[in-house]
């Protein structure tokens, strides 16, 4: 083509492209849900941008917000077209070659060690997943802002992008070509992609269609021609009874005009999905299997791990909205590291089944940043811009509403799970069937995101409750299992008051300290916290079922009534006193008979309102 313009494929692009040209992966099929996912995103980006302005969704067959699929068994090839945002010339350099997504080159890495092309969607680069069938991929695409374009590769290093002077103009949005290759043929069969566009288009909200062929009655005259009686005898030869007799009749009557009937094939769009969401249904009318289905499809995460948990609800009165939310199976990778800088939820937000953002800070807080879903609200206004609507007063209601829900949802992971401590007769316990999945369920969340719920603890105080009948941790009596507080306070001995508590570097070394000699000769029950996030949680979480927490290494640490306290404070007095007068005032404020040895002659304990030397260690390891 002489108008053609040529790109070179950045260097990790042009990788991926080979490894999935090269790829012996086997499950082909999934290009076709990436191209309808891409299609979907763009239809909801128009439909977006039409809330604030009508026009740009423009006149007639281009208004109409859906996705057309076409065979050409001649031409080998398979279009996929959509009515959606489009692509500019500049758009189709970038983001069809020239610009790295971030997920790339992890990509890469990823098929090399597993092979598995699956997860591609999740990399950010499922696009490049045609060539897992065809060996020449053109598209063609119209934006608003530009003329119509052609890109086209043969996934030889380079692209070309031409304006388009000679394919049908698109009106506006995207038409994908894929030139099949050879041993692709397959996706050339109707019933076959009639198979796979249902499997992928199950919760895609725009209609698809596929231009479908029909076999239809005609009546034709029936003249001497043979050409047409060839015709006719051959499409109803394996037909019986009724054509014989018509035959026959044909022979009887032979001067009359004749008719006859063939079958012929015409083409016709046939829709393929239904697009009623999943979240306007009722929770008893949709199956687990269709949520976990839900869950990949939103997620991209087409892995075998099913979500930890769900809540799919209706909120009513001044706000009305529905949401379906999810504990995914692992934490990204990534959950902690941006934790203080951004403030995305996964959350994607509809107004009146519209598509607003993925990318929407007000509806989570962020120590609930991991979970994924979907939020739909009728209160909204659809008709303002994203930072308007960002601000709406609504927000504020549905966050705090999502935040009980979530919080609720992960109860009961504990609550189901049989390996938790309920605090409930055992004749109590609801059992249901799935007891096996369920099990060790909560060690797995809390394995995965503890951390989140110790920093909702600091962070949320009107939660902060809830959420510390989250809390799991070791104990000198958890026999190196997690335990909870209310298992904590359920093995209290009578007339202990405290909920006693250790923090350091680790379990091992916490169970030598010298300040649990007593305790645990007493049998008094001590919790580990061993993670550095715990010193600060300490800080917040004041008291729990209304008893204190007592650090056992600072001062004012109470072991049940001790009637020898008085008499050795007394019998002590001058060597307390020289003791004091000896060591200087700035390194220590007091020093006293204590009830918490048994072998070691003394202990330095801090101040009940200071840092614990813990703390301090961590302190000094932060300003170093
Ligand atoms: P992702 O969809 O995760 O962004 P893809 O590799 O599937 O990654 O697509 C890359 C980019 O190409 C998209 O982000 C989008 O900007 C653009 N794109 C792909 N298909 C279409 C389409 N049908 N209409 C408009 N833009 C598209
Ligand atoms: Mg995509």
């Amino acid at each position: 083509r002489n108008n053609a313009e040529k790109f070179e494929f950045q260097a990790e692009v042009s990788r991926l492209m080979d490894i999935i040209i090269n790829s012996l992966y086997s499950n082909k099929d999934i290009f076709l849900r990436e191209l309808i996912s891409n299609a979907s995103d763009a239809l909801d980006k128009i439909r977006f941008l039409s809330l604030t302005d009508k026009e740009v969704l423009g006149e007639g067959d281009t208004s109409k917000l859906e996705i057309q699929i076409k065979l050409d068994k001649e031409k080998k090839m398979l279009s996929l077209r959509d009515r959606g945002i489009g692509m500019t010339k500049e758009d189709l350099i970038k983001n069809l070659g020239t610009i790295a997504k971030s997920g790339t080159s992890a990509f890469v890495e990823r098929m090399q060690s597993t092979g598995d092309l699956n997860l591609i969607g999740q990399f950010g680069v499922g696009f490049y997943s045609v060539y897992l069938v065809a060996d020449y991929v053109e598209v063609i695409s119209k934006h608003n802002d530009d003329k119509q374009y052609v890109w086209e590769s043969k996934a030889d290093g380079a692209f070309a992008i031409s304006e388009d002077t000679w394919n049908e103009p698109l009106g506006r949005g995207t038409e994908i070509r894929l030139h099949l290759r050879d041993e692709a043929q397959e996706y050339l069969e109707e019933s076959k992609l009639k198979e796979l566009v249902k499997k992928y288009s199950e919760f895609i909200n725009f209609p698809i269609y596929i231009w479908a062929s029909k076999e239809v009655d005609v009546e034709v005259p029936a003249d001497e021609d043979e050409s047409s009686d060839e015709e006719s005898s051959d499409s109803t030869s394996s037909e019986e009874g009724e054509d014989e007799a018509e035959k026959s009749e044909d022979e009887d009557t032979e001067k009359k005009p004749k008719k006859k009937t063939v079958k012929e094939t015409t083409y016709e769009w046939e829709r393929l999905n239904d697009v009623k969401a999943i979240w306007l249904r009722s929770p008893k009318d949709v199956t687990n299997e269709e949520y976990v289905k839900f869950y990949h499809s939103l997620t991209k995460d087409f892995s075998d791990e099913k979500p930890m948990a769900w809540s799919h609800f209706t909120a009513e009165g001044d706000v009305e909205f529905k949401a379906v939310l999810f504990v995914p199976p692992k934490a990204p990778h990534n959950l902690y590291q941006s934790y203080y800088n951004s403030n995305k939820s996964n959350l994607k937000l509809y107004v009146r089944r519209v598509f607003i953002s993925d990318e929407f800070d007000e509806l989570l807080p962020k120590f609930l940043s991991f979970l994924m879903g979907l939020v739909d609200s009728d209160t909204l206004p659809l008709n303002v811009s994203r930072e308007m609507l960002q601000a709406h007063s609504s927000l504020k209601t549905i966050k705090k509403k999502l935040v009980r829900k979530a919080l609720d949802m992960i109860r009961r992971i504990a609550d189901e799970d049989p390996d938790e401590f309920s605090g409930k007769d055992e004749k109590d316990v609801e059992k249901s069937g799935d007891e096996d999945e369920k099990k060790g369920q909560y060690t797995k969340f809390w394995n995965e995101y503890g951390k989140s719920i110790k920093l909702g603890i600091i962070e949320d105080a009107t939660n902060r409750n809830r959420l510390a009948k989250l809390l799991r941790f070791e104990s000198t009596k958890s026999d190196g299992k997690l335990t909870s507080l209310d298992q904590y306070i359920s093995r209290m001995k009578s007339g202990q008051k405290d909920i006693f508590y250790i923090t350091g570097i680790s379990k091992e070394q916490l169970e030598k300290s010298p300040f649990l000699e007593r305790l645990k000769k007493k049998n008094y029950e001590v919790i580990f916290f061993t993670d550095p996030v715990d010193e600060y949680l300490m800080q917040y979480l004041m008291d729990y079922e209304g008893k204190q927490f007592q650090n056992v290494s600072k001062d004012g640490l109470k072991i049940g009534k001790d009637s020898k306290s008085k008499e050795l404070k007394d019998s002590f007095k001058e060597l307390t006193k020289w003791w004091k007068g000896t060591l200087k005032t700035e390194d220590v404020d007091e020093v006293k008979i204590s009830n918490r040895l048994d072998n070691t002659p003394c202990v330095v304990v801090t101040s009940k309102f200071g840092w614990s030397a813990n703390m301090e260690r961590l302190m000094q390891a932060q300003t170093l």
